[in-house]
């Protein structure tokens, strides 16, 4: 408060108080002096409140008093200070003067403020008399600590209240007593040496020793003595002042003591132990920590305790040190410590402050305990951990305990993940409440808890309800673990199957759409080891062979189902099987119980399973629909192949009555010029002779075409022959001789000298020329302009194929389309039929070969032409028939 008002406006106030006021700084810098002490100094208050000021003290009392002083502010209590103070006049005036420390609110002392008064004359001139006078007695019996006034030669003189009550003796009794009588023996020693030189050289001292009481005991002083001096500086009399400092000093030595006995203590403690100074540095190592380390006490201390920490923890250390040290709390650390065979052990360091009663700190202790063991389990624990952790998120599978007499649980991250809870939720089993399903809580309430009643162990599977309406499907697996009897815990597996469960599914619908896919097609897929003879089959193919799904299969039973027809072709594809053939592909017919034949189609390739072994894997294909069709199809084509041959037979009509004509004519010509002959006398026997000859040829020739008609026209099965092409050719030629030359057309032939021959049926052929021929003639039907040129031509195709070209220079084929005039019924003729090329197409293609039409190089008109293959067993080709088309 009196700071707070000094602060405010000091001069006002203080400067009325008859006594010296001042204030100084927490450093102890005067700053402010009044106007009395102004006055009676005769120093300025600016000038007072700096250094100069002290020179208003007296030489002999100034180091006393800055001392004095000083431990006044070291101890942040109030306290007096003694001094004599010159005045204006030269003279000094002795002082008390109080100090006492003004704090802010955080206690922290802000200021100081002193008041001091005068307490006697302190006048030179009559010192002598004063020092020896009762009033300086009474001075001395009004110190407020024991004291004493010892003459020059050591002799007491006095004593005040204090000392009198302190000894418990009069003073002329204690005027008797020698040192040894008050002091304790085991300071008599020091104390009288030590007061002896201070009398000597005149100095003041200050000495701790113990003097005894009256009651007999012993308490501790802090003994000053101060010389009084006259004014030339002679001794008059000595002033000793004896503070207790009894507590203060046990406490230390006590201090003292328990530090020794610690440190004997921390010697033979099996931990590794240690003390710093202040700094940090080492001042103690007991003697575990240097049998570890290897090293002496010399060896150890200070800082050389760096040297032994692992370099890679060294600088994290010794930053973690300073900051303890400098925090003043207590710390710890870890780090590796190098041992003497200078293998590196973990340990943990750990520091501790002792203090004094001031609560500063004097020293530091410390231990470091060998923890690298357990670091070792500890990170072993980790790994463990982090494996266990991984393992059951690869697995999607948590873990669960549980203990139903306290309700505790406990669960995994991974039950966590599953449970899609935030980790820091508190576990319980209401989080199980929370998310299960609505449908199964019951069921799995139901199981839980007959589980806990029955201890039995439980497996069940049920679903979940997110938040986000995703439902999980959990397979839970616990079992009863009961360490103390009586308080079973449940430990507990959950596993995610969802995706498991999923894909199951997923699984069931492909296998039943396959299943189903199969059937529709008709088809079955089947697997078969040689070696092992292990044989399944896909359901459909059951179906196929019309047998039940539980029958055994063996290849015995495929045989027996097999037309017998095809029993060895059974036969040669197991052998083939067996030889390990890559693909293999039949055709074979089924005989089904009710007698009805089935056409299969299969398919197998080899392949390798798992374990290494040949594997086929094969489809059979019930083909039964699409073979009957094919059958309806080739005899449809047959008979359209006869219908158009007949429409064509029409069609050659005029040609054939001419060719047959040209003959019946000559006959009858010819016989009538025989009858001639024979009628004239004599009769020309020569000349009838050689027209009934003429006469047999015509027939013979009439003949011929009738034959050759009939070969073309007749209704038979077709035959396999080794046919010249050109040959055909020039008998199809000559059944149209008679209408190409009524069509005004010229035709050319070109045949190919030892054409190969091809294998087919020779009518089909002619009949695919015949069609060209036609077809070629018709289309020059209405060509005027330019000769109507026919040119047809045999020649050696490429790949050992020969050619037969047919070449016209008609109106040409439909401009962008010419592939269409081989559709079926694609006719630009009146009484056009459209199925001739059609026809010829597949006769060709039957052939093996190809037929093909495009524009006429030569300018107008089309060139039809096929190509077959020759036959192996045709005589060697011409090396000069390698003319392409
Ligand atoms: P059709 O002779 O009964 O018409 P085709 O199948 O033999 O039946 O011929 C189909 C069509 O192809 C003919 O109507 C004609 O338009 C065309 N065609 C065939 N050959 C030739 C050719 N050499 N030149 C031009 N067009 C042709």
């Amino acid at each position: 408060m009196l700071g707070h008002s000094l602060m405010i406006n000091p001069n006002r106030v203080l400067d009325a108080l008859p006594a010296l006021v001042w204030t100084a700084g927490p450093d102890g810098r005067v700053n402010f002096v009044n106007r009395w002490c102004s006055e009676f100094t005769g120093l300025s208050t600016e000038s007072g409140s700096r250094r100069p000021w002290r020179v208003v003290i007296h030489p002999h009392d100034r180091r006393a008093s800055f001392e004095q002083w000083r431990s006044v502010r070291a101890s942040g209590q109030a306290g007096a200070i003694e001094a004599r103070v010159r005045r204006q006049d030269g003279q000094y005036r002795m002082f008390l003067i109080q100090a006492s420390p003004v704090r802010d609110d955080a206690g922290q002392i802000v200021q100081w403020c002193g008041l001091g008064q005068e307490i006697e004359d302190a006048n030179h001139g009559d010192i002598d008399g004063r020092l020896m006078g009762p009033e300086f007695q009474s001075i001395v019996d009004n110190i407020a600590v024991p004291a004493a006034v010892i003459a020059p030669n050591g002799e007491l003189e006095h004593l005040n209240q204090l000392s009198l009550e302190f000894f418990g003796r009069s003073l002329q009794e204690l005027k008797g007593w020698r040192a040894s009588d008050i002091v304790h023996p085991d300071d008599l020693a020091e104390t009288v040496i030590y007061q002896a030189n201070a009398h000597r050289e005149g100095r003041e001292y200050n000495i701790e020793n113990r003097h005894r009481r009256a009651d007999g005991v012993y308490r501790w002083h802090n003994v000053r003595g101060f010389p009084l001096r006259d004014s030339q500086g002679q001794i008059l009399r000595w002033i000793h002042l004896r503070m207790d400092i009894d507590e203060r000093k046990r406490a230390e030595l006590e201090l003292a003591r328990s530090e020794q006995k610690l440190q004997s203590i921390v010697s033979t403690i099996p931990t590794l132990a240690w003390s710093t100074r202040l700094d940090g540095s080492a001042d103690f190592i007991n003697q575990h920590y240097l049998d570890y380390l290897g090293l002496s006490h010399e060896q150890a201390r200070g800082w050389a305790w760096q040297t032994v920490v692992h370099p890679d923890d060294l600088e994290d250390l010794t930053m973690r040190w300073l900051t303890v040290l400098e925090s003043g709390q207590p710390g710890e650390a870890e780090a590796r410590l190098r041992r003497h065979d200078g293998t590196y052990r973990w340990f943990l360091c750990r520091a501790h402050p002792m203090r004094d009663e001031t609560g500063r700190v004097v020293k530091w202790y410390g231990t470091n305990t060998d923890i690298d063991d357990l670091k070792r389990t500890e990170r072993e624990l980790r790994r463990q951990k982090a494996l266990m952790g991984q393992a059951q998120r690869l697995s999607q599978t948590g873990s669960l305990w549980w203990k139903p007499s306290t309700g505790e649980v406990s669960l995994s991250d991974q039950g966590y993940r599953i449970l899609e809870y935030p980790r820091t939720f508190e576990p319980s089993l209401a989080m199980f409440q929370e998310r299960c399903h609505p449908d199964d809580i019951d069921i799995v309430w139901d199981v839980a808890l007959r589980m806990v009643r029955e201890g039995g162990n439980l497996e069940l599977e049920f679903r979940l309800l997110m938040p986000s309406g995703v439902v999980k499907h959990i397979h839970v697996v616990a079992e009863k673990i009961e360490i103390t009897a009586g308080e079973p815990k449940f430990i507990a597996a959950l596993t995610d199957v969802s995706e498991r469960k999923r894909s199951a599914q997923a699984l069931e619908r492909s296998e039943a759409f396959l299943a189903e896919g199969q059937h529709l097609a008709r088809m079955g897929n089947f697997s078969w080891s040689p070696r092992t003879g292990d044989l399944a089959w896909s359901r459909p193919l059951y179906r196929i062979f019309e047998v039940s799904t539980d029958t055994v299969l063996t290849l015995d039973l495929i045989k027996s189902r097999l037309h017998p027809d095809d029993a060895p072709l059974h036969d040669e594809i197991v052998r083939r099987m067996r030889r390990g053939v890559a693909h293999l592909e039949y055709k074979h017919r089924i005989l089904a119980p009710d007698e009805s034949v089935k056409h299969v189609h299969m398919v197998a390739h080899r392949s390798r399973c798992e374990s290494g072994d040949l594997r086929y894997i094969g489809a059979i294909r019930d083909v039964t629909q699409e073979h009957l069709a094919e059958e309806a199809l080739s005899r449809a084509r047959a008979q359209l192949t006869r219908v158009a041959r007949v429409s064509s037979l029409g069609a050659l009509t005029a040609s054939i009555a001419h060719e047959v004509n040209q003959p019946l004519a000559g006959i009858v010509t010819n016989a009538s010029a025989c009858l001639r002959m024979l009628a004239i006398e004599p009769p020309d026997l020569e000349g009838a002779r050689e027209t009934a000859r003429r006469t047999i040829r015509d027939g013979n020739r009439a003949a011929e075409v009738i034959v050759r008609l009939r070969a073309l026209f007749s209704n038979r099965a077709s035959t396999i022959e080794l046919i010249d092409l050109s040959e055909v050719a020039r008998e199809v030629i000559a059944l149209l001789r008679g209408e190409l030359s009524g069509a005004r057309v010229i035709l050319r032939v070109e045949f190919a000298d030892n054409l190969p021959l091809v294998s087919g049926d020779r009518v089909q052929l002619q009949q695919v020329i015949l069609n060209l021929l036609r077809n070629a003639a018709e289309a020059m039907n209405e060509v005027e302009n330019r000769p109507r040129l026919l040119t047809i031509r045999t020649a050696c195709g490429e790949d050992d194929h020969v050619c037969l070209l047919v070449r016209d220079t008609g109106i040409g084929l439909p401009a962008e389309e010419s592939e269409r005039i081989f559709d079926p019924f694609y006719t630009t003729k009146r009484d056009g039929m459209g199925m001739g090329l059609s026809v010829s197409r597949s006769i060709i293609e039957s052939h093996n070969g190809r037929l093909w039409a495009e524009r006429n190089d030569l300018g107008r008109g089309a060139l039809v032409a096929f190509s077959v293959p020759a036959s192996r067993q045709s005589p060697p080709a011409d090396p000069n028939c390698t003319d392409s088309p």
